[in-house]
Order: C-alpha cells, then structure tokens, then sequence
C-alpha cells in the first residue's frame, strides 16, 4: 500500500500559499516503492493499468473512461523512422486526460465539491471534464485569447468560465487567488496531475517491449508531461524495473523559451506564438524542468514561427490534424533527427487535436 505525503485537504490548502512570488511546490512521495511485479494490473485498461504505481484511490472514487493506451504510429523525419504517440486521441482531445483522471478522481475520494483551475485552453478542458463525471464544481480561469473551440468545450462541460484580462501568469494568479477558498486543481501545481502525466512514460516503455527508448522529444510549456516523464523513469529505476535514462528533449517556441533561457543563461524576450499550448513565460516548476532535461542528458531545442506554420501545415497534408503546439514540437523533433541523430530510438507525439484549433485553421486558410 502506499500513501500520499501531506496531501490532506488541508495541508493542501495551508501549503499552497502565493506570497508575491514565492511559493510551496508539493510532490507526490509514497511511503514503500511499488513492486516491479506490480507494474501492470490487468484488471484495468490505460492510465490505471499502473494503479499500483499511482496514488491510491478506491475502485468507487476512479473517474475514468479507460483513457490512455494511445498507439505508437512510425512517422518519417529526414528519412528516419521515428514514433508518435498518437495523445491528441484522448477522450477530450489532448494528453491533459492523463493527470485529469488521477487528480479528480484524488479530490473525489477526498470529498471535494468545488475546484478552481486556470488554463490556456487545454487542461481547462480536461479537468472541467473530470469534474462534470465526479459532479464536482468547477471554475476555469482563462486569458482573453483563449481559442473559442476550447472555450466551447469547457463550457459544454457545465464548467463556468472566468476570463482574465490579461496573460497566463496573471490568470494563475487570480485563479489561485480564488482558489484558497475552494480547491485549487492546477495542473501545474498540483502534483497529483504529474503522477498522471507520468503514465506517458510508463506506456512507451511497456509498447517498446519493456525497453527505454533513447530519447523522448516532448513540448514543454508547464512541463506537465516533461517533469512527468522524469519522474517515471525514477519510478521506474527506483522499482527496478529498469536502468536506462532516455534523453528528455524539450521543445520551446523561440518566442517564448524561458526553459531553454535558463539552462542557455540568455535573457528572455517574449512575443506572441501560434503554439498556445507551450506559451507559458513563467512556468512554476521550471527548475524541475531544468533538472529533467539536465540529468537525462537532453536539451532544449526552440523552433520560430515559421518552422511551426509550415509543419503544422504538412502534418495535415499528410493527414494529421494537430494543433500548432503539437506541430511546434514535430518541427523540433525535424531539427533534433536532422542536427543530432545517427541510429536513435526516437519517440515523440501528437499532443492535442486540430479540432480544437479550429480558429487558427480558418484564420490559416484565410476563411475569416
Ligand atoms: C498542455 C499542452 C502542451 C504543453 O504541455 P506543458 O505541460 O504545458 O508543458 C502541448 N501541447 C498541447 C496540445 C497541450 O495541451
């Protein structure tokens, strides 16, 4: 059995205070390493197919709709063979579902009725998602230019919509601000999302025969799925189950790159990007996204606006509808096979669906 620290409602609650700038970050930490005879159950399908891995949450409290499992699709960049884990297939449309489901399902057993979360889009979605299946009420906190096919979702879910006047960061801050009277659900705070995002992780080992692949090639805006990733490998080292440490590469927009600033000391300097899902230009967690690119032995790779558009346009002609996020990141995953890869098994992946972007297309093809 394992236990989840101090993440009691009101530690929780207590702990996770903004002082101007400073901050409590929490991480999930379980008392006993799962076994690595446990890794997977079969009783289940997708993201809780590891539920031994995962905080524990009772058979009656699971939020779920079995999401998870996405196919691994070979894609051909500069003549290499590489994988797409195809996560724009989830249920609400991106890879969000994965921490949505372990976090609702969390705040379900823990009796909470009202969540406040703040989004670009995308995890507004999915939390606002989860939250109409656990029937908790939910508050999403969006800045103004927030795509309206996201904002339709949302509120179809019967989540009320807050629009802030104002970027990311202040969104955070009046989402949070509001939060300390209810339950802030963030999907970058929040470490129970990571717990879900790691499942990406625990997947393409398990697809890949039970082999790590060489490198992973990731988006990263909060560094949801990248700290995920990081902390499923240690997971997985710490159980056992293997030794290798693949390469977590981040993909930036060169318009907004704070990670890669860090790690390269420049300055940072942000402009506006088509790639909305990774433009966050104050991620909290940015030095765990440091120390996961770092101890893995990665990088952060930026692509401009150009290189998105066009990959975005050319994933469509060859028939993937994505979102111009999850273009940024193909257009990276281009320049790391072109720049740096001899013989690399290399595993990337569709973040978010197109249909969410619908938008952006017809801006794109000049039909508004
Ligand atoms: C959230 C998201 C990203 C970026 O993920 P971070 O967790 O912010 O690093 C990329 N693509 C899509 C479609 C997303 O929804």
């Amino acid at each position: 059995m394992h236990f989840i620290g101090n993440l009691t409602k009101k530690v929780y609650r207590q702990k996770n205070i903004w002082h101007g700038d400073t901050y409590e970050l929490l991480d999930v930490a379980y008392t006993k390493t799962p076994k690595a005879d446990n890794f997977i159950d079969k009783n289940y399908t997708g993201v809780w197919r590891y539920k031994w891995f995962l905080p524990l949450v009772e058979p009656n409290n699971l939020i779920t709709v079995k999401e998870g499992n996405t196919p691994l699709l070979t894609y051909k960049s500069s003549l290499k063979n590489v994988l797409i884990k195809q996560e724009q297939l989830f249920i609400s449309g991106s890879y969000k579902d994965r921490g949505a489901t372990v976090l609702i399902s969390m705040l379900k057993q823990l009796g909470i009725k009202h969540a406040v979360q703040d989004s670009s889009g995308n995890a507004g979605a999915s939390i606002a998602m989860y939250c109409a299946m656990a029937k908790v009420n939910c508050d999403i906190y969006i800045p103004k230019n927030t795509s309206i096919a996201k904002q339709a979702q949302i509120k179809a879910y019967g989540a009320s919509i807050i629009t802030v006047n104002g970027n990311r960061d202040l969104t955070a801050q009046t989402a949070f601000n509001s939060a300390l009277k209810s339950y802030y659900a963030s999907h970058c705070y929040n470490p129970l999302f990571f717990e879900g995002t790691k499942t990406f992780l625990f997947e393409i080992f398990e697809q890949l025969n039970f082999n790590m692949p060489d490198a992973i090639v990731l988006p990263a805006g909060n560094g949801t799925l990248l700290i995920g990733c990081f902390i499923g490998i240690k997971q997985l080292i710490n159980a056992g189950i293997t030794n290798k440490v693949p390469k977590l590469i981040a993909i930036q927009s060169a318009n907004c790159s704070p990670l890669h600033n860090l790690i390269s000391n420049q300055i940072n300097n942000f402009t506006a990007t088509i790639a909305e899902g990774i433009a966050v230009e104050k991620p909290v967690r940015i030095n765990q996204m440091a120390e996961a690119v770092t101890f893995t032995n990665g990088m952060v790779i930026t692509v401009n606006e150009e290189e998105i558009v066009k990959s975005w346009k050319n994933l469509a002609l060859a028939g993937y509808y994505v979102e111009p996020t999850s273009a940024a990141t193909i257009a990276g995953l281009d320049k790391y096979i072109d720049g740096f890869v001899t013989t690399e098994t290399v595993v990337s992946l569709f973040s978010g669906n197109g249909l969410k972007a619908t938008d952006k297309w017809l801006k794109y093809l000049k039909l508004i």
